[in-house]
C-alpha cells in the first residue's frame, strides 16, 4: 500500500484535488483525481461506480453534499495509504474531455477587454454599449466543438471582408486568435422557470476550468452584426482537463470591482464575490500575458443568475465561460487582437514579429489561485496547436 509523495510546493496538493477523466492503454476512460503527479482511480479507490463513467456528469449531478463527502473521503485516502492498483503516474495516462458538455454560454465580463474590443471594432462610438454595466452580456456557443486540451485546432475557413475590401472573400481565417478565459460547470440542473439566484450558485456549480475560446477575428468582424458571434467562434473551444472543485477556490474569493450603477435586484447577492486567479498565456513557449481574473466586472454567480432569470433551464454539464480576461495593463490582455492592437503593434516571439496565429503555432494557457495557508492551487493548462485549413477552395 503506497503512500503518495506530495512536494510541499505542489500546485496539486491536498487542498486542490481536481477531478478529470483518464485512461491507460487498453482501458476505458473513467474518473480520477489528481494529487501531485499521481492520478487516483476513484472507482477503484472508493468503490463507487459513479466514478466508473467516462464523464464527470453523473457525479456532478449528485450535488454539493455528495461533492463534500467525496472530497472528505479522498482527503482521508491521500493522507493514508492507497491500493497500488488505484494509482497511476500522470505521465502514463491519457486525459479526456472531463464532461459531456450540455449547453455552452460565453460571457463578456471583463471591462478592460470589452473596452479594448469596442475601440477596435467600433472606433467611432462609445467602446462600451449602453447595456454593458447593467447586465452580463453573453451569447450561446457550440457545445459539440468543446475539446480537451491537446486537441489540434484546424484553422477555420469562412467569409472575410476587411473594411477596405469592396466584397467578402472565402478562405482560411487570416486573423486567428485566442481568448483566455475561465469556465464554470453546472452540476445540479435547474428546471424551466427556476431562477438560480446569486446566493444559490454553490448549490449548482461544481467547479472551474481554463478555457481558450479560439476566435477568427476576420470572420467574426464581418458576421457579428446584428446577432453576435457565430462561425468566428464555433469551430473550437478548448478546456483544461482538470476540473477544480469550488471547494478548492474558497481562499481565492475576493470582492468584485465596484459595480456602478448598482445592478438590478436579481443580480445582487449577499456578497459580490470574484476570484483572485492569475492566468498565464504562452505563445510557442514564450509568456506574452498574465491576465488577472480579479478585475472581472461581473461575477460567475451573476452570470448564472442572468442565464436563468428569463425561465431558461440549466443542465448537468452546462459550461459557461467568463469571456476574455484582460487587466488594465498591456501585458495583462487575454487576446492577441488586444495585445497587438488589431495587428498594428506586432509582438516579438523568439525574434519574429507576430500578430495573429500562424499554422504550427501552439498556445498554452494556465492558471493559479491562492489556496489555504499560503498554498497555491493549480488549474493545469489548456493547450492547442494550429493546423492548416482543410478542404478545397470554394
Ligand atoms: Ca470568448
Amino acid at each position: 500500500m503506497p503512500v503518495i509523495d506530495i512536494p510541499a510546493d505542489s500546485l496539486f496538493g491536498i487542498d486542490n484535488l481536481p477531478y478529470g477523466v483518464f485512461s491507460t492503454p487498453g482501458t476505458t476512460p473513467r474518473v480520477g483525481v489528481r494529487i501531485a503527479d499521481t492520478v487516483i482511480d476513484l472507482a477503484a479507490a472508493l468503490g463507487d461506480t459513479v466514478f466508473a463513467h467516462p464523464t464527470l456528469n453523473p457525479f456532478m449531478a449528485r450535488g454539493p453534499r455528495a461533492w463534500a463527502e467525496a472530497r472528505a473521503r479522498i482527503t482521508e485516502l491521500v493522507r493514508g495509504e492507497i491500493p497500488a492498483r488505484a494509482l497511476f503516474d500522470l505521465a502514463d495516462v491519457t486525459l479526456h474531455l472531463p464532461v459531456d458538455v450540455a449547453d455552452y454560454v460565453d460571457f463578456y465580463a471583463s471591462e478592460h477587454h470589452a473596452t479594448n474590443l469596442g475601440r477596435l471594432f467600433r472606433p467611432d462610438s462609445d467602446p462600451l454599449m449602453p447595456n454593458w454595466k447593467h447586465l452580463p452580456v453573453g451569447y450561446h456557443g457550440r457545445s459539440s466543438t468543446v475539446v480537451v486540451s491537446g486537441t489540434d485546432i484546424v484553422r477555420p475557413r469562412g467569409q472575410r471582408k476587411a473594411p477596405a475590401e469592396a466584397a467578402p472573400s472565402f478562405g482560411p481565417s487570416r486573423r486567428l486568435d485566442i481568448e483566455a478565459e475561465l469556465g464554470f460547470l453546472v452540476g445540479v440542473p435547474s428546471k424551466p422557470g427556476e431562477v438560480i439566484t446569486p446566493d444559490e450558485f454553490a448549490e449548482h456549480v461544481f467547479g472551474a476550468v481554463v478555457v481558450n475560446d479560439w476566435s477568427a477575428r476576420d470572420i467574426q468582424a464581418w458576421e457579428y452584426v446584428p446577432l453576435g458571434p457565430f462561425l468566428g467562434k464555433s469551430f473550437a473551444t478548448s478546456i483544461s482537463p482538470w476540473v477544480i472543485p469550488l471547494a478548492a477556490l474558497e481562499a481565492a474569493r475576493i470582492d468584485t470591482p465596484a459595480q456602478d450603477p448598482e445592478p438590478l435586484p436579481y443580480l445582487r447577492g449577499r456578497e459580490k464575490w470574484g476570484l483572485d486567479i492569475e492566468l498565464t498565456v504562452e505563445w510557442n513557449g514564450h509568456t506574452v500575458s498574465r491576465p488577472p481574473y480579479a478585475h472581472m466586472y461581473w461575477s460567475p454567480a451573476q452570470m448564472l443568475a442572468h442565464t436563468t432569470i428569463n425561465g431558461a433551464a440549466t443542465s448537468t454539464g452546462d459550461l459557461f465561460a467568463s469571456g476574455t480576461i484582460s487587466g488594465p495593463e498591456k501585458d495583462q490582455r487575454g487576446a492577441f487582437i488586444e495585445l497587438t492592437w488589431g495587428g498594428a503593434e506586432p509582438i516579438d516571439i523568439a525574434g519574429e514579429d507576430r500578430t495573429f496565429l500562424e499554422d504550427g503555432d501552439e498556445v498554452t494557457i494556465s492558471a493559479v489561485a491562492p489556496g489555504p495557508g499560503g498554498t497555491r492551487i493549480g488549474f493545469g493548462e489548456v493547450r492547442g496547436r494550429i493546423t492548416p485549413a482543410i478542404g478545397a477552395e470554394i
